[in-house]
């Protein structure tokens, strides 16, 4: 549980999902709010599955609920358990410590009959997630679990003339269906006799028949205004490996079929997805008010996806950036998926901040990838530890400060956080300072170092830039300066003002690190606007690797911490990291650096 949140816990959100919840729950309407997240297997979570995560959990957790985790898997043949285990991992680091007290997961194991047997009360048990071992113990929901009662609801819609074998070719059936503004065609197929379709449907799932050669609809109108209402199909036969249920099934139920059904025996009250599911809601209400089942039954209700600037959010897209290796994989710090978000070293309560502070509608908008950095710098802001390195050194010479001597200087952690302590860097006289941070015939406004000009070391002395040194091609190579010795914290000229502060390390205790400066991946706010090739607009300076000079405490960097990087960003350790050989990723920029330190200055 992080301490920092807690005191600036954001008031609860209100929107329409919520209030129709709350009035559910007046009138009693329910046992228990009941929600789920049910990804497909199908790639890694986005940021956009934030979003989703962050309302689902949310509603559980504010009213008392329980939001369970299910794989939406009824789909063989794109599905792995990669994903399945990135899934896991993601929803548990989102909700640690926020939500995991409402995480609806079952005991390893526990029977599909068990679970609509059961009520579905016994299995949510909260998970404890700085528990490893009670969460290994849990696993999330299968839609595949429920294939063989998906299978006898099937058999039941037969029986009650509701759903009938069809042998359209699949280019039959899309003809046969219509469009909007045509209405669709009856199947040849449609009126056999119930006895024929049970015997068909049996014989389908024993594996007699080939792909495609034959289907299960629903019986309902082919000439509905509803495209999804014309006879949509509820199997399919497809002779693959599952990867969760292995060779039992050739058919395969479809979605429409298999959603509304799975939420129904997991007990689950309110179904909520985005919006592209709203003309897929009279069919999800007709299967279950088709099908004898005890009410409540579930009701779904959609909101507007998350789309960021700058941002796709959309698993096949995604997936070809991995398989085109434009990314090192998933988890690349530029991607927003929730694993490259981690890497990249934004905390989960940001992203939670984020995802919920951009509130719910039913309208289709894209938000601003400002307000998702505004969310990451606020956030790292409070918690960052601050410390000194210097990404494109400069060799600067303190003329006056004796040779071999060194001193340690106070530093405080974080300023935000007067609990975080202080810690001592060493200063001597050769130190590194940033390039940027000199120009030899700088514009009017510029605070930071200049021939014959003076600013403050950070933390240290006033310095005086006397000389320059070049090397054959003119290039600046080293600064020559003097300090004002009396000019450090407690020193008689302490309080001396000049105009800008800058950075350095000590050059013979500095360390190097391999420091990755991200930026964003497209250079276009809709990378995939109107249908175009999102790989067109990639950003060719997504990705700069410098070495920097760290001051030495960074040796002892924890992944656990965030950085800032004084007047560079912050920076988080990255798992490429090696004993001797610190890798960090730059989060973020700080906004308005150069404004803030000529201000203080
Ligand atoms: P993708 O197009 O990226 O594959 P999807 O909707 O097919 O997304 P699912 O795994 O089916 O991915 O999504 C799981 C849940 O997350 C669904 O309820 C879906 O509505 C929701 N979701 C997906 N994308 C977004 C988004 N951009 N914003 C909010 N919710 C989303
Ligand atoms: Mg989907």
């Amino acid at each position: 549980m992080s301490s920092e949140n807690k005191a600036s816990a954001p008031p609860a959100p209100s929107d329409f999902i919520r209030d129709l919840v709350a009035k559910h729950v007046s009138e009693k309407k329910y046992e228990r709010v009941h929600t789920r997240f049910p990804p497909e297997p199908n790639g890694y979570l986005h940021i956009g599955h934030a979003k989703s995560i962050c309302l689902n959990f949310g509603i559980a957790r504010e009213f008392g609920g329980v939001c369970n985790l299910r794989m939406d898997d009824t789909n063989p043949t794109k599905e792995e358990v990669e994903y399945v285990d990135s899934i896991i991992a993601d929803v548990k680091w989102l909700i640690a410590g926020w939500a995991d007290h409402c995480f609806g997961l079952k005991p390893k194991g526990t029977t599909p009959e068990a679970i609509s047997s059961n009520g579905n009360r016994d299995f949510y048990l909260p998970a404890v997630t700085d528990h490893e071992s009670q969460i290994t113990n849990l696993e999330p929901f299968y839609a595949s679990d429920y294939f063989d009662q998906l299978y006898e609801y099937a058999e039941q819609l037969i029986r009650k003339g509701k759903a009938y074998v069809c042998d359209l070719s699949p280019d039959d059936t899309d003809k046969y269906r219509g469009a909007p503004d045509r209405p669709g065609k009856d199947s040849p197929f449609r009126n056999r006799a119930a006895e024929e379709n049970f015997d068909l449907f049996q014989r389908m799932k024993a594996g007699e028949f080939p792909d495609g050669t034959r289907t299960l609809r629903a019986r309902i109108d082919m000439a509905s205004p509803n495209v999804w209402m014309r006879d949509p199909l509820l199997y399919r036969i497809r002779h693959a490996a599952h990867h969760h249920t292995g060779d039992k099934w050739c058919i395969y139920p479809m979605y429409d079929f298999a959603h509304c059904l799975s939420d129904y025996i997991e007990g689950i009250t309110h179904s909520i997805c985005t919006l592209e599911f709203e003309v897929h809601r009279p069919l999800y209400n007709w299967i279950l008010e088709n099908l004898d089942l005890p009410r409540p039954l579930p009701r779904q209700y959609e909101f507007a996806k998350l789309i960021p600037s700058y941002m796709i959010v959309s698993k096949r897209k995604l997936i070809s950036l991995v398989n085109d290796k434009i990314v090192t994989g998933w988890d690349d710090p530029r991607m927003p998926t929730i694993s490259g978000i981690r890497r990249r070293g934004v905390t989960a309560e940001a992203l939670r901040s984020f995802a919920i502070s951009v509130g719910v509608t039913k309208y289709i908008s894209v938000t601003d990838i400002a307000v998702y950095e505004h969310a990451i710098r606020e956030d790292l802001n409070q918690r960052a530890l601050r410390r000194l390195a210097v990404l494109r050194p400069l060799k600067l010479v303190v003329t006056n400060y004796p040779e071999g001597k060194s001193e340690e200087l106070d530093a405080v952690n974080n300023p935000e956080d007067l609990n975080s302590g202080t810690r001592k860097i060493p200063f001597s006289r050769e130190l590194y300072v940033e390039r940027d941070d000199f120009m030899e015939t700088p514009p009017p406004k510029f605070f930071r170092l200049k021939p014959g000009g003076e600013v403050r070391l950070k933390y240290a002395y006033i310095i005086k830039c006397d000389d320059v040194v070049k090397d054959a091609a003119g290039n600046v190579v080293e600064l020559r300066c003097t300090a004002d010795l009396d000019s450090k914290t407690g020193g008689p000229t302490a309080n001396r003002k000049v105009k800008g502060t800058i950075h350095w390390v000590s050059a013979v205790h500095a360390i190097d690190a391999e420091a990755r400066l991200y930026d964003r991946l497209f250079t276009e706010a809709e990378p995939d606007k109107d249908g175009r090739d999102f790989k067109s607009v990639l950003n060719p300076k997504s990705l700069e690797v410098v070495t920097a000079k760290c001051e030495p405490s960074l040796r002892d960097a924890n992944p656990e911490l965030r950085y800032q990087f004084e007047r560079l960003g912050y920076f988080t350790l990255d798992p490429d990291t090696m004993p001797a050989k610190p890798v960090f990723n730059r989060t973020i920029t700080l906004k308005d650096t150069w404004a803030k330190e000529a201000r203080k200055g």
